[in-house]
């Protein structure tokens, strides 16, 4: 039977930098197995009881997955829809669809731009220090719907 877990992490990369947390706002909370957070992470909690905290190594290949080089390339400055200075690890949408993939700038020459279309943590292995607040069962809604409730299971609006 799936639980919903709630919980609090601290997210490092493999020097120890913090690239992201949760401490001081709000915590996780997710259907386990449907895809909420990254499935190496569900895959590691599945045994964890609430109040547990435990540090948790997920490497790039269940997290963000490998970087892929085909994902990076050159383009003139000018067509890019970015007005103003260029700068270094900036971050916009490659096009006009929503749906159109984040790049980073990785290099500028001149007018030439090489942009990393890469997931930002792609070829990077995750290190979280997690914290179980609470998990439960799921409720029946939940499973239908495929998704968590949050923490007191309380419906929505669809
Ligand atoms: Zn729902």
């Amino acid at each position: 039977m799936p639980r919903v877990v709630t919980f609090h992490y601290t997210l490092c990369d493999p020097s120890g930098r913090v690239i992201d947390t949760s401490a001081g706002g709000e915590p996780i909370t997710y259907l386990e197995g449907a895809g909420q957070i990254i499935d190496g992470l569900d895959q590691r909690l599945r045994a964890a009881e609430p109040g547990a905290r435990q540090k948790v190594q997920v490497p790039a290949a269940e997290a963000y997955g490998p970087r892929d080089l085909t994902q990076v390339r050159q383009v003139k400055r000018s067509v890019l829809p970015v007005d103003g200075e260029l700068k270094l690890g900036e971050q916009f949408q490659a096009g006009p669809d929503r749906s159109a993939p984040i790049v980073t700038v990785v290099a500028i020459d001149g007018d030439s731009v090489t942009l990393d279309a890469n997931h930002p943590l792609a070829g990077v292995d995750l290190t979280f220090e997690v914290e179980i607040l609470s998990a439960r069962s799921a409720t029946p809604e939940e499973l239908e719907h495929g998704h968590a409730h949050g923490a007191d299971g309380a419906g929505h609006c669809h």
